[in-house]
């Protein structure tokens, strides 16, 4: 077994012992192999191990890695900007960062002239930092309600990056942030929302993000290792 294939057991593990540890069935957690910046020969290492969902923060990279890897599930994890929606809509099976209603309603018009529908998360900017893309806190709920009114849109929860922090339970106030907001917007059973994924939780802190209610977690540098992002 390859060295990342061996790391994404690894992770794989970690995750499925967070979710026992807090009395989740660990199928019910989703590992998403976050391979930004890495080329088709180490993402097939970690397909080969297991890995089927693969999470990209870029249009170009998922256009660029599609078609080496067939039979994955593609999600956009990164700050999508209404422009390059047209790119994507036929690759990607989910959208992490629905931020504002204008990419909403873009969203919406080219899955519906695909014939689509797109699964979105809203992206929360939970710390408040003024360098994150996502809407605040405060403001998830009327994205929620805006979104699922649109043709072509199916809204599936919540995702976000959380503040970085040096130890990871410094984390833990966020997600526990994020689990309310979550809890409270799914208690309102709003038609055409159907909040079922808190994705949250990366290398650093995703088992304080299980145990704090994610069921997705996006995990790149603990599976591929380090990026170099001057290549
Ligand atoms: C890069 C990235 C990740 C993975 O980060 P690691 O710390 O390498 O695990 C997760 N989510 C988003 C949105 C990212 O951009």
């Amino acid at each position: 077994m390859s060295t990342i294939g061996n790391n994404y057991l690894e992770v794989k593990k970690r995750v499925e012992q967070a979710a026992i540890k807090c009395g989740k069935n660990p199928e019910d957690v989703t590992l998403i192999a976050v391979s930004k910046t890495k080329g088709v020969d180490e993402i097939k290492q970690a397909v080969e191990a297991g890995a089927h969902i693969l999470g990209e923060n870029k249009v170009q990279e998922i256009q660029a890695k599609y078609d080496a890897l067939p039979g994955v599930e593609w999600h956009l994890i990164g700050h999508l900007q209404t422009n390059k929606v047209k790119y994507i809509v036929d690759k990607v099976k989910m959208i992490h960062s629905l931020d504002s209603l204008k990419l909403a309603q873009e969203i919406s018009k080219r899955c519906t002239a695909a014939g689509v529908t797109m699964d979105v998360l809203i992206e929360v900017n939970i710390g408040a930092e003024e360098s994150k893309s996502g809407v605040k806190p405060e403001e998830a709920e009327a994205l929620c309600l805006e979104a699922s009114k649109l043709p072509g849109i199916h809204v599936k929860g919540l995702m976000t990056v959380a503040p970085i922090v040096e130890n990871p339970q410094d984390a833990r106030v966020y997600f526990r942030k994020m689990n309310k907001l979550f809890v409270d917007i799914k208690a309102k059973n709003y038609d055409n929302i159907d909040m079922v994924y808190l994705s949250m939780g990366m290398t650093h802190d995703f088992e304080v993000a299980i145990e704090e209610g994610a069921n997705m977690v996006r995990v790149g540098t603990a599976i591929f290792g380090a990026r170099n992002y001057t290549l």
